[in-house]
């Protein structure tokens, strides 16, 4: 199964997506995480992308299909994939179509997570992130069981640099102009599915669960 899982920043992509991967054995290929990666290991492609990063701004689409190209060729991603935070623009998402049918692969199901602005605003700026192992928190929503320890790894937390009041404004405002024209493309290919995002996340989580294992069995019929 093949999954893709958009929304506007904030919306709880990767809380969800790490929930997802756990309960339908998918690869989680994140593109916001592989930059972050790659500018830690302040590789070229990393250091090219923080440009962009750091302001708010989609990293160029040649840069992104380049990178999940090469993620998706890899075997591990053969049996099953979450998509997170890529596409983006709609070049991506046509772009994807390509690079999946000649990895004989094609997109199950997209999912849409969907959370109103002031709320985003509330999640992103509360965000903390474990340096060690990637797990997001929230100071109120979701918080560790000690101040800015990671309960998986112990790792200390920190605040992403994009997710500043300014910076999250603007990639709001690039989400509404770039991304949110991909849907109708989706909406037509008939593998779309909406879901309320602004509940608990496991309230959220169940709805997700429930439209995938409906895929899955549809895709196990063909
Ligand atoms: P995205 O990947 O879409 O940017 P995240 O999964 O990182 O979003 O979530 C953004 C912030 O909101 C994080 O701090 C996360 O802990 C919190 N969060 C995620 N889902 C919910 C939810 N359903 N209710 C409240 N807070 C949430
Ligand atoms: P969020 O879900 O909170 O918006 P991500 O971790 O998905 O954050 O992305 C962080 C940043 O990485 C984006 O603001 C953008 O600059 C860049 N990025 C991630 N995915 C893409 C993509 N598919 N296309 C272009 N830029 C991307
Ligand atoms: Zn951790």
């Amino acid at each position: 199964m093949h999954v893709i899982i958009m929304g506007p920043p904030g919306a709880g992509k990767g809380t969800q997506a790490e929930k997802i991967v756990n309960e339908f054995s998918l690869v989680h290929v994140s593109t916001g995480d592989m930059f972050r990666a790659a500018i830690k290991n302040e590789t070229e492609m990393g250091l090219k992308a923080k440009e962009y990063i750091d302001k708010g701004e989609l990293v160029p689409d040649e840069i992104v299909v380049g990178v999940v190209k090469e993620r998706l060729s890899r075997p591990d991603c053969q049996e099953g994939v979450l998509l997170d935070g890529f596409p983006r623009t709609l070049e991506q998402a046509e772009a994807l179509d390509d690079v999946m049918s000649e990895l004989n692969m094609k997109t199950d199901a997209v999912i849409s997570i969907d959370v109103d602005e002031d709320e985003l605003l509330n999640r992103l700026t509360g965000r903390r992130v474990c340096r060690n192992c990637g797990t997001t928190y929230h100071i109120n929503f979701n918080p560790p069981k000690v101040r800015n320890i990671c309960d998986h790894c112990g790792g200390e937390l920190y605040q992403r640099s994009d997710d500043t009041v300014e910076t999250v404004k603007e990639r709001l405002n690039v989400y509404k102009k770039q991304t949110l024209p991909m849907i109708d493309y989706y909406k037509r290919g008939g593998v779309f599915a909406s879901i309320d995002g602004s509940r608990d996340i496991d309230e959220v989580f169940a709805d997700v669960a429930s439209y995938l294992r409906d895929v899955q069995e549809n895709t196990k019929d063909k």
